[in-house]
């Protein structure tokens, strides 16, 4: 969307930067599952690029593009990716989904490249980063495999796809980590059932994620 003197959006632009909380972990490692529970307790807005991907209508310029690099397990254009996250985020705002000064976005699936940890700075402000780190790539397949029978995920069905996305997290995902200061990292074992993985999140950040909360703005 544009937006000119001449012709205003009524969607005012959005002044400041998202407190964000970057969630990382390769195909199957539970950032999923992480997120929904983490924004139960409404500190934070948990948005998976992954499921804005998905949720566009194939019919539309991009679902149309986005797909084509989705098929085959390959990451969609940086400059494409944050120009739909942003637009979806704002939409979020916009309706009132999420209040940027009151919660954290919880972002997960982005940013998958340094080019776009750099694209996104201009947007978010970056608080933490969580690393659901798995080794046994066996059980990553096992479990991607089962999730392609309970949620019909067409790039998890396919042996080749699966490789080439899991690739794609240790060649370019991994990296952006680098990206980040050390002590804004915490890294997890997400080999473990996803009750435990849960319980050592919240035992480790419940309380850096809940006093970074800013307080409630007086309502106008
Ligand atoms: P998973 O982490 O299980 O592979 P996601 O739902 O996060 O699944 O992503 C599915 C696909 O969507 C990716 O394989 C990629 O094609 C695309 N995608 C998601 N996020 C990004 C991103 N930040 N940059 C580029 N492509 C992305």
């Amino acid at each position: 969307m544009s937006t000119s003197d001449n012709n205003p959006s009524i969607i005012p632009p959005i002044a400041e930067k998202f407190r964000g909380v970057m969630l990382f972990g390769p195909p199957g490692a539970g950032k999923g599952t992480v997120g929904r529970v983490l924004s139960i307790a409404g500190s934070m807005v948990h948005v998976s690029s992954g499921d804005i991907f998905r949720s566009l209508s194939p019919a539309s310029p991009a679902g149309r593009l986005t797909q084509q690099y989705i098929q085959k397990g390959e990451l969609v254009p940086d400059e494409v990716t944050i120009e739909v996250w942003h637009y979806y985020v704002n939409g979020l705002v916009a309706t009132n989904r999420f209040f940027p000064d009151k919660q954290f976005i919880l972002m997960d699936g982005l940013p998958r490249t340094v080019e776009q940890a750099r694209l996104i700075e201009r947007y978010v402000d970056v608080q933490h980063a969580i690393v659901l780190d798995m080794e046994d790539t066996g059980e990553l397949i096992t479990r991607l495999k089962r999730r392609a029978l309970i949620e019909g995920r067409a790039d998890d069905a396919k042996d080749e796809v699966l490789q080439k996305r899991l690739d794609v997290y240790q060649t370019q995902t991994a990296q952006v980590l680098s990206h980040y200061p050390a002590e804004l990292v915490s890294t997890f074992n997400a080999d473990q059932p996803p009750l435990h993985v849960l319980r050592d999140v919240l035992a480790k950040l419940a309380d850096t994620l809940t006093s970074q909360t800013r307080p409630l703005a007086p309502q106008s």
